[in-house]
């Protein structure tokens, strides 16, 4: 992380600008190491965010801990072990000495832990201990390695509270932590402030160069919070005022069409669905009406968990458009979706003079050029359709509408394709993926956001079951078909269409993408599951699912074949529907009401939560079932965490911490985000304050004000050739 340098300088930022070599104590040799971290010069060092901090200010010897009292002791790894107990399960346990007594932790059904043990390391375990036949134990402990000089070369510092830096190899953990403190001594005088005391006094922070002293050489918890708060504070609140400068282009920006709703045609479309909006949905169809008439293309996000009811949302802004003669498209990631929608659509307008066509990419070159020339001529006024609707020669005559479904399968360059010059269509992005707002607004430029939190009247949350052994598989099974005899249906859901190929062309985000260190699976337990849909489908014919009628959707069947195979699916001609992902997104079927996934490690965890979202959606108990006998530590914390939640945000929060930020809409090559400490989710609380702070600093015309130049330099230098912001303001 470096800085941006500016050619004339004061003299007083010369010397933050110093060479790490030239640090006192560091020497060339260390600076070429600290170089590697993009640690360039002095103040680097002072903004080098530490990667965890260690806590020693409740530290005990075995003989002051107190039985169920959150607590830790340090210790060195004596031995190891493993055992099974006699109903399957594993138990591993590292036993540690300190001083003189030994101290237990264990660990239950995770025998991975122990290879991250090795004899005479040194650790913190951290839980709530007990006695158990006369030594103290902790289990699951929460377990830190200490370097051997994380409390041996202190030197000087409060041994209390530790920070802790990102190594790399060759720098040993006291010499980052030595050059980081000359560092501190020397520089952090010198380090501007570059919010105004007003600012300080508002959002409550501590002044730079005290946050920074106490983010490196703390002396309490507290204070080393303090001092990292700021930093968060510093770092989101210039990426939030980037932001609104962005948005301040945008307001400046191409016209478009202003589309009133008026009551007569908000009652017209109200009669056409058989239920009441909810509150939700209500607000979002307030925020999109607000937008179509205001004169300025509308880009919003309407981001609702599965199940919300967005279609009904996205009709509304559809009708509202064309009652105002305008052309409108919905366009889908699959022709499956497309197909759906359409269904959906269609029977609402049976009785309406909407003119609608369905444009996807497997009609006939006749139907596709009489469909093309209807929607030049502007004889259509909506199209439904899959990314077809963006190809060369789809050319429309008055388009003033746009709707996106599940946005996260789409780039961002594709949405950009319908601006057409003069006037910019109005563009409505809809995702079940929870995207932190501003997340969203660095992937999609600048999207307004309506996030929608009710669920229509009577939806049950989703049971879900991680079903590791042939054992618990068995009795899944059984269920199964004890919910298809009452009436039920079932999605069982494969990785795979085929036996040998690696994944249905139609799954996005491939598992051995997201993860290629786990994807070496022992095959002797990969033998046992099937992966392979078609593979399954005969399968679970002759065995699990004997007389039943099973059907099966993937995406190597063509349109029409699918289309029947869901078709005969809704109307329960058949039970079971053994499937790929194609059926991740949007589709109905409100009497399917369990759902199994086989290999269940093989799925990012947002598409799992998709899956998910199609089951439980009528008047009947959900119930997932994820299949999945791979014990890699990563694979059972996702599965779990499916299991323990049902909210999509906590999904995503878990999701992102294991993958990090780059790519929870699947568009890797956006990069990491250009933040030095904040993290998006983690910090969601200031994410949301900051956001608050920098609306008011642009409206009030602080931010333009003198007593902020500082702030405002340091947030174009850091964002406007990200965020093509103008220089001047
Ligand atoms: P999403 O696209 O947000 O995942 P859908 O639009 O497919 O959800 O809606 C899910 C189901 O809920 C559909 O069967 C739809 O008819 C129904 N639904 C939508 N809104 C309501 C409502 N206000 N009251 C009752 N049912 C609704
Ligand atoms: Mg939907």
């Amino acid at each position: 992380m470096t800085t941006d340098q500016q050619v004339e300088s004061p003299d007083w930022e010369d010397q933050l600008q110093t060479p790490v070599q030239f640090v006192r104590g560091v020497g060339p040799e260390r600076a070429k190491l600290l170089e590697k971290l993009d640690l360039r010069v002095a103040i680097d060092l002072l903004y080098n965010a530490p990667r965890d901090v260690l806590d020693l200010s409740n530290v005990r010897t075995p003989a002051e801990l107190e039985a169920g009292v959150q607590q830790s002791v340090c210790g060195s790894v004596v031995d190891t072990e493993s055992r099974r107990t006699s109903n399957g399960k594993t138990i591993s346990a590292v036993l540690i000495r300190s001083g003189r007594a030994f101290v237990r932790g264990v660990w239950f059904n995770q025998p991975w832990v122990l290879k991250k043990f090795f004899q005479d390391n040194v650790v913190l375990f951290s839980g709530k201990p007990k006695m158990n036949s006369g030594r103290w134990e902790f289990s699951n402990p929460h377990t830190q390695w200490l370097e051997l000089d994380d409390a041996s070369s202190a030197d000087g510092l409060p041994v209390a509270v530790i920070p802790r830096y990102g190594l790399t190899d060759g720098l040993k953990m006291y010499e980052i932590r030595r050059a980081i403190k000359a560092a501190v001594e020397d520089y952090v005088d010198l380090v501007p402030e570059l919010l105004s005391p007003e600012c300080l006094a508002a959002w409550k922070l501590p002044g730079i160069r005290e946050a920074i002293q106490n983010l490196h050489l703390p002396k309490s918890m507290g204070e080393y919070r303090a001092g990292y708060r700021r930093l968060v504070f510093q770092d989101l609140v210039e990426f939030q005022l980037a932001i609104e400068l962005r948005r301040r282009v945008w307001w400046s920006g191409v016209p478009a069409p202003k589309m009133p709703c008026t009551a007569k045609i908000d009652s017209r479309i109200r009669r056409l669905f058989p239920f009441e909006m909810t509150a939700g949905q209500n607000q979002a169809i307030a925020d999109i009406v607000a937008d179509l008439n205001a004169g300025r293309p509308m880009h919003r996000l309407l981001q609702a968990d599965v199940g919300s009811g967005k279609t009904a949302i996205a009709m509304y802004a559809i009708l509202v458009a064309i009652a105002n003669g305008h052309q409108t498209a919905l366009m889908t990631p699959t022709e499956l979706l497309a197909t759906q929608h359409w269904q959906t659509i269609d029977k609402a307008l049976a009785h309406s003079r909407v003119k609608r066509r369905m444009l996807t990419g497997n009609l006939t070159p006749a139907q596709r050029q009489k469909a093309l020339e209807e929607i030049r001529s502007g004889d259509v006024q909506l199209i439904v359709g899959t990314q077809a609707l963006i190809q060369k020669g789809v050319q429309f005559s008055n388009l003033g509408l746009v709707v996106i479904d599940e946005q996260h399968k789409f780039g961002v360059g594709q949405r950009a394709q319908f601006s057409t010059g003069t006037q910019s269509p109005h563009v409505l992005v809809m995702t079940a993926t929870p995207i932190p707002r501003s997340l969203c607004l660095t992937q999609f430029g600048d999207l307004d956001l309506t996030t929608m939190s009710d669920m229509p009247p009577g939806r049950q949350e989703v049971k879900t079951y991680r079903v590791y052994n042939a054992n618990t598989r068995k009795r899944a099974w059984k269920f199964v078909r004890e919910r298809l005899q009452e009436g039920r249906q079932v999605y069982v859901v494969c990785p795979r269409v085929g036996e040998t190929e690696d994944s249905d062309p139609q799954l996005q985000l491939s598992f051995d993408e997201e993860f290629p260190e786990l994807s070496d699976k022992p095959a002797a337990i990969q033998e046992e599951l099937i992966g392979s849909a078609e593979e399954l489908f005969e399968d679970l014919q002759k065995n699990e699912l004997k007389g039943f009628s099973v059907g099966m959707v993937h995406g190597r069947m063509n349109a029409q074949a699918k289309a029947d195979a869901m078709e005969a699916f809704r109307s329960g001609e058949t039970q079971a529907l053994v499937s790929t992902t194609v059926i991740e997104v949007g589709v109905d079927v409100s009497n399917a009401s369990v759902m199994v996934i086989q290999q269940a490690e093989r799925f990012g965890l947002s598409q799992l939560h998709q899956l998910r979202g199609r089951i439980g959606r009528g008047k009947h108990q959900g119930f997932c079932f994820l299949f999945s006998d791979a014990s890699a530590t990563e694979v059972v914390k996702r599965l779990s965490a499916m299991e323990k939640y049902t909210d999509g945000f906590k999904i995503a929060e878990v999701d992102f911490d294991l993958r990090g930020p780059g790519d929870i809409l699947g568009s890797r090559q956006h990069g990491a985000l250009p933040l030095r400490f904040g993290h998006l989710i983690k910090d969601r609380q200031l994410v949301e304050e900051t956001r608050q702070a920098a609306i008011e600093l642009v409206k009030s015309g602080q931010f333009d004000g003198p007593l902020l130049a500082p702030l405002k330099s340091a947030v174009l230098d850091r964002f406007a050739e990200l965020m093509d912001l103008p220089r001047s303001g």
